[in-house]
């Protein structure tokens, strides 16, 4: 179906794009997996030694969410860049003011973080709620058997050593479903950033490559009267474009493709009215998503 929308070349583009979005996530997940292991053996060894286990202060947490932006952003910047070229064989659209400024924001913030402790909010509020997800369930369990501990009682330590890592497990899973789906919001944040800025780009192609088109927001299929987003047209400044920009949902792993005139595939999506996300009902986003 890319092909057919978008053409051959740029669909390969797509997809070898969304390998690399594949492989940087999966490497992520595996980091948060690594956190994770670190956080649980720390607990066990701190109820070994006959204390109450504490959950890391947030500094590792920021260390993780920023690193793993730096390197979204910097994969978003790249393709962002080699996609308008791939689009328009004429590289009109490169002679657009050019853009790699995002990357150096976020190098220079990391630099404040390290030098000052200052975060751009929205990471800093990413990190505490990885944090929180360890600190809650951990202390859910803790106070449940932490009296027995103290008591002596037959609830062992290795007992509650294995419980608390399954509560730990519990919260890295979670923590896992967050670098999923903020792998996509960052992506196509920092894309959108980019193309916004060139005025050749006249709007976007929602596309659920990566997530294999499986939900009601974002297959092609029309359900109830209400269809999906899939191979839909969105126009720049159109403010669903920014409401249903994708993350749509949990691991939503859709993106936004930018369309512009100077490509002939992609001016007959914008001059078709039928493909217009505008011109259709689609299923609501989940309740108080984003
Ligand atoms: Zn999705």
């Amino acid at each position: 179906m890319a092909a057919f929308l978008l053409g051959e070349d740029h669909a390969r583009f797509m997809s070898k794009s969304s390998d690399l979005q594949d492989r940087l996530e999966q490497k992520w997940v595996s980091e948060a997996n690594k956190l994770g292991y670190i956080i649980a053996s720390d607990l066990e060894s701190q109820i070994m030694s006959g204390k109450s286990p504490r959950v890391p202060g947030k500094r590792i947490f920021r260390e993780f969410v920023f690193r793993h932006y730096m390197e979204v952003v910097e994969l978003a910047n790249d393709t962002a860049i080699a996609e308008t070229q791939v689009i328009d064989h004429e590289k009109r659209l490169a002679k657009s003011p050019r853009i790699p400024r995002k990357l150096a924001e976020v190098r220079k913030a990391y630099d404040i973080w390290k030098r000052t402790g200052r975060m751009p909010k929205g990471l800093a509020d990413q990190a505490a709620k990885i944090q929180d997800l360890y600190l809650k369930s951990v202390h859910k369990v803790w106070k449940r058997y932490s009296e027995d501990f103290r008591a002596g009682d037959e609830v062992g330590r290795f007992d509650i050593v294995k419980k608390v890592k399954k509560a730990a497990d519990v919260a890295n899973s979670r923590a896992k479903n967050i670098v999923r789906t903020e792998t996509t919001n960052h992506y196509n944040e920092v894309r959108a950033e980019i193309y916004d800025q060139n005025e050749g780009i006249w709007g976007y192609l929602f596309l659920a490559i990566r997530d294999h088109a499986t939900t009601k927001w974002c297959t092609d299929k029309t359900k109830g009267g209400k269809r999906g987003r899939h191979g839909l047209v969105y126009k720049k400044g159109d403010p669903l474009t920014t409401k249903e920009r994708p993350s749509c949902h949990w691991n939503c792993r859709s993106e936004m493709t930018p369309l512009t005139p100077y490509n002939p595939r992609h001016k007959r999506l914008i001059e078709n009215d039928f493909m217009q996300r505008r011109n259709h009902t689609c299923h609501p986003l989940p309740e108080g998503w984003r």
